[in-house]
């Protein structure tokens, strides 16, 4: 989403109240100046590498027969600058401004980590910001252009160790029935389900007899290593096996969560 602005209330608001980040932030939000009829003249970053209002107080600014409304557009008439002598004294670097204005509309800009100004957009923001990690080598067997959402999340989930089984719900004090709902031979959790259990066996059985998932057992690394070598490529095979791996992920997790609690549930304190 790119912001094109009609002022800069929108991006104050979002740097200093939806960010909540807004000290690590603002200073790679800048303005580009065109006719400057929006751009705030103290507290928005469009000459220097942060806005003047960091440099100086509230009653400064009134001091100096200015206001905090001011915008920049005030201070440049018939083109060019004209700076009252209160504010030369104050910031005699205002003497050095270049910028000519036009008759375009203001524009936010991102200074990205690279130092280049962009326009801004959640997206570039979100490049910046975000934490990163190595690629994982498992990523195109969970996310491709054909897969379906809620088989994705329930894969990614299963790979990530995080679905609710028994196992994981004993950790939170939570006593249940303590068999596998499919086979009764065990407490259920995300390994039994997917490579031990009888009932997964039975369905990846049904699809390995028609050439699909046939290198899928053993335990998750192989599971993923596996996947990882076999889903190379954009052929309809390889697509079919994409999401029949999720799809049989999903519909195992489906039925064992959608399986009533047991009358006895007891949430131990
Ligand atoms: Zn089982």
């Amino acid at each position: 989403m790119v912001v094109a602005r009609k002022s800069l209330v929108g991006i104050r608001v979002f740097r200093h109240h939806v960010l909540d980040i807004g000290e690590e932030v603002c200073p790679f939000i800048c303005v580009k100046v065109g006719n400057a009829q929006t751009t705030n003249f103290w507290f928005d970053n469009w000459v220097f590498d942060q806005p003047l209002s960091n440099s100086c107080s509230y009653m400064d600014i009134k001091n100096m027969g200015s206001s905090i409304l001011a915008k920049v557009a005030d201070f440049y008439r018939n083109g060019a600058w004209e700076w009252p002598s209160e504010l030369l004294r104050k910031f005699p670097v205002l003497q050095e401004v270049r910028i000519q204005l036009s008759d375009a509309r203001d524009l936010v800009e991102w200074k990205s980590i690279s130092g280049k100004k962009r326009l801004f957009s959640v997206h570039r923001v979100w490049e910046d910001l975000r934490p990163r990690t190595s690629t994982v080598l498992w990523w195109p067997l969970v996310w491709f252009s054909k897969s379906i959402p809620k088989h994705s999340l329930t894969l990614w989930l299963a790979i990530r160790d995080r679905l609710l089984t028994q196992e994981q719900l004993k950790d939170w004090k939570i006593q249940q029935l303590d068999v596998c709902s499919f086979c009764s031979v065990c407490r259920d959790s995300r390994d039994h389900l997917f490579f031990s259990c009888e009932f997964y066996h039975r369905i990846l059985a049904a699809f390995q007899a028609k050439g699909y998932c046939t290198g899928y057992q053993g335990s998750w690394v192989d599971f993923t290593q596996d996947a990882t070598v076999q889903l190379r490529g954009k052929s309809l095979h390889i697509s079919i096996n994409q999401l029949v791996s999720a799809a049989i992920i999903f519909y195992i997790w489906q039925s064992i969560s959608l399986t009533p609690l047991p009358l006895n549930i007891n949430i131990k304190r």
